[in-house]
This record gives structure tokens, sequence and C-alpha cells, in this order.
């Protein structure tokens, strides 16, 4: 992706760039081009129910490949893990930017996760509306296919498995968090896509859609990431799985 990291988050500091520097180098590439992956999770259980969180940025004609670098390979992915897509109960998408919904539509131009409901919350289906290419890409073939599930609000997935709505990156975000016994992992979205924001939670991504409510979910959200002692699982920085700052 050609953006810069001081064009992606402009009110941040010289000092507070060099701190997530610290933190997180491997997205800091040459001339301070902002380097990312792309991710999304696999939970399996309870009661071996197979769901996705999000679905990368797909094939070499979604609406990522015009940005995105290279063909998402998430499909090889869930072979290594000996999950075929049909296996696929539940695709729970954080939100409809590109590079979240790739997987939506295979290769064969049909919903990959034809025995998965897709679970989004109403608010950001709503907000996508008037975008031909991503409703074409994800809302208008699920709901041919009686696969969209639209959410209004928090919403207790499955046991363990809850969704939470955590507006700011776009109108309609939500995260997911996981429980097992004491153990919790908050599998973020995009409620922060670079350490920046992690470490300042203030600090706004130069594409959120309301940075008032994004700076107000980021800090609520690390506040109970913190209480419960979860572990956060993120999209876009380098190591999956980070530890809330103190
Ligand atoms: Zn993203």
């Amino acid at each position: 992706m050609e953006t810069t990291l001081a064009e992606a988050f402009p009110s941040a500091s010289e000092e507070q760039l060099a701190s997530a520097r610290d933190l997180d180098p491997q997205t800091f590439g040459a001339d301070g081009q902002w380097v990312l992956p792309f991710r999304a999770f696999v939970v399996v259980g309870p009661d071996d129910h197979v769901t996705i969180v999000d679905l990368g940025v797909g094939t070499s004609t979604s609406p990522a490949a015009s940005w995105a670098p290279g063909q998402g390979r998430l499909p090889d992915g869930l072979t290594e893990l000996g999950i075929a897509p049909a296996d696929v109960g539940t695709v729970v998408l954080t939100h409809l930017h590109d590079d979240h919904v790739g997987w939506v539509l295979g290769r064969a131009g049909v919903p990959l996760f034809a025995n998965a409901q897709h679970v989004i919350q109403s608010a950001e289906v709503a907000a996508v509306a008037d975008d031909r290419t991503i409703c074409e890409a994800t809302v208008d073939p699920l709901r041919a296919a009686g696969l969209l599930r639209e959410l209004d609000g928090p919403y207790a997935l499955r046991p363990g498995i809850d969704l939470d709505p955590t507006p700011g990156h776009t109108v309609g975000h939500q995260s997911v968090w996981l429980s097992s016994g004491d153990d919790v992992l908050l599998l973020t979205g995009d409620v922060l896509v670079h350490a920046i924001q992690l470490l300042f939670p203030e600090v706004a991504y130069a594409a959120e859609a309301d940075p008032v409510a994004g700076a107000a979910t980021r800090r609520r959200v690390y506040d109970e990431a913190r209480r419960r002692r979860a572990a956060l699982a993120t999209s876009h920085l380098t190591t999956p799985y980070i530890a809330t700052p103190p």
C-alpha cells in the first residue's frame, strides 16, 4: 500500500511514531511507508462449530486487488488446518472494507462459504448501500443466497463467542470476544489498525469514519481487555496476538 505512516496518522507526533516503531518495527517500511499484513481468524468450537472472523483480501479480481499486495491465501490456510469451505458454519465480518471481505465470493464468483451465515451489523450494511462495488461483492450475493444475517447491537453468537459493536473505524464495526474459563481474547478487527493506536488511543487513522467514536471505542475496549486480562488479536499488526499496554 502506497501510504506513509505520517499520512495515515496525521495527528501523530514524531515521538508517538517513534514509540510505535519500537513496539512494531516491521510495519515501518522504506521512506516511512506503512507495511501491513492482512489477517483472518478461525475459531473452532464449541461443539466443533467452525467460525471465521473476517475474510481477507480475496482473489485477484476482488475489490481489494487494486491496492492490496498479491492474492489472498485464506482457502490454502484453511486446507492446511483440515478445514474445507463447506465445514464453516459461521462467518463474522467485523466490517465491510475490501480487505476484510475478499473471500465472501470464491474464484467461481459465488459465496465460498455456502453453509455459513455471514453475520454483520445492520448499521454496517446500511452504510455501504451506495457502494456498488462492495455491495456486489458482499451484501447482494449473500442476501440472494440466504446467507446474510444482520444484527442490531451486542449479540451472544455461541457460548464463549460474543459480538460487540465497536464503532469508529466504520459506523457498524464489530469486534469479537472469545472466552474459555479465565482465558479471554478480543478479536479487534480494525478498532486499531496500527501499534500507534494501541499506545495512543486518541490517534485517529486518516480513513476512520468517526474519529471521536473511534477513540472512545479504543479506550473502552482496552479498559475492558485490561480488566479481563484479555489478549488482543489484531488484523494489521505484525504480531497476531498482543497485550494491551498497562
Ligand atoms: Zn483492515
